[in-house]
């Protein structure tokens, strides 16, 4: 449930809201909106009557959370949240849309800093690149792990990008964490859930990608593990899901965009290079992105995709990104954001 205090309770009315959540054996989260302070009460399923709370001091309503995801849901927060990424700080979910790209995966120094300086030029926020790569096949590149991790860090110095990077591994966490500004967590672990739970008690912000056949109740289900684990700062990434196309290594589903930003606040970006599969496919899809609504890309770019270690066939050239930026900045002006 959802206890909604007036406007100008004070701290102590708020707390004593707090104090009688904890008693009926719920978990509290507190949310400070800027005319009125709610408190939603999570958890429990024991059956004390808790209306009596809408009694306490300066209490307005009590309102039933009807989504199965509640932290997750625009029912608890209507305002959009805003999640500051990278050493500037960007606000992924504001009105301005960001832009993070680079190769699926570190491959070595020159290769990651010379894509970072590309990234950097064509006006991107972040940097991509996989250290720890979940990988179909066993005996494929599995990723540079530790010094990939390293090198990305370097690679933060030398242009002030976020560093996004997956983390496959509860083990890992915490080194992922030294070195990353956003934590992914791939389409593959969607539903690892002492993944998730490890990533919930991390101080990152994440990204969650949507699992290769989830739902949105799923995914927004995923999202509520990581938020209930003591991490708000949750950024969904749509980055298309398994049919029966062949066309397309997965089919992307823009409408997931529009749909979540009517069930969820959180922000939602998209990744057209695993949404595609495929290179020639990736400006469009981006484009048709942005003027979906999304709050940012993920695209995977490489210097020499011919050569690339992993997914060369969906990555984009640093040109074709230069070349696509600004028809972006375009689109995202006609429907009243920017970049
Ligand atoms: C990736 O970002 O390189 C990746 C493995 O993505 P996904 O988890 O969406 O397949
Ligand atoms: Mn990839």
């Amino acid at each position: 449930m959802i206890v909604v205090m007036k406007p100008g309770a004070s701290k102590e009315q708020v707390q004593h809201v707090i104090d009688l959540v904890r008693e009926y054996g719920l978990k509290e989260h507190p949310i400070y909106g800027t005319d009125r302070t709610v408190i939603a009460a999570i958890g429990d399923k024991r059956s004390v009557d808790k209306s009596a709370i809408e009694n306490a001091p300066m209490v307005e309503k009590i309102v039933p959370i009807l989504a199965p995801y509640k932290m997750a849901s625009t029912e608890v927060k209507q305002e959009r949240s805003r999640i500051a990424v990278g050493p500037e700080k960007f606000p992924l979910g504001g009105r301005k849309v960001g832009v993070v790209a680079g190769p699926c995966a570190v491959e070595n120094a020159d290769q990651i800093f010379r894509t970072a300086e590309a990234v950097r030029q064509a006006g991107c926020i972040g940097l991509r690149g996989g250290a720890y790569k979940p990988r179909t096949s066993p005996y494929s590149f599995q990723g540079l792990r530790e010094e990939g991790l390293k090198l990305l860090s370097e690679a933060r110095k030398r242009t002030g990008l976020a560093v996004f990077t997956e983390v496959v591994s509860v083990e890992t966490v915490e080194q992922v964490c030294e070195h990353a500004d956003v934590l992914q967590i791939g389409a593959r672990n969607m539903q690892h859930y002492a993944l998730l739970e490890a990533v919930g008690e991390a101080k990152k912000p994440v990204l969650l990608k949507r699992g290769l056949s989830s739902q949105l109740d799923e995914w927004l289900l995923a999202a509520e593990y990581i938020i209930n684990a003591g991490n708000p700062n949750v950024i969904l990434c749509e980055r298309g899901i398994r049919t029966y196309e062949e066309y397309v290594r997965n089919t992307l589903p823009l409408a997931a965009v529009a749909e979540l930003h009517e069930r969820t606040h959180l922000p939602v970006l998209v990744d057209p290079s695993h949404g595609t599969g495929h290179a020639h496919l990736v400006p469009a899809m981006c484009r048709a992105s942005v003027a979906a609504g999304a709050d940012g890309l993920i695209v995977e770019c490489h210097c020499d995709p011919e050569h690339a270690l992993s997914d060369g066939a969906q990555s984009i050239t640093p040109a074709a990104l230069m070349q696509l930026m600004p028809s972006l900045r375009k689109i995202a002006q006609a429907i009243g954001r920017e970049m």
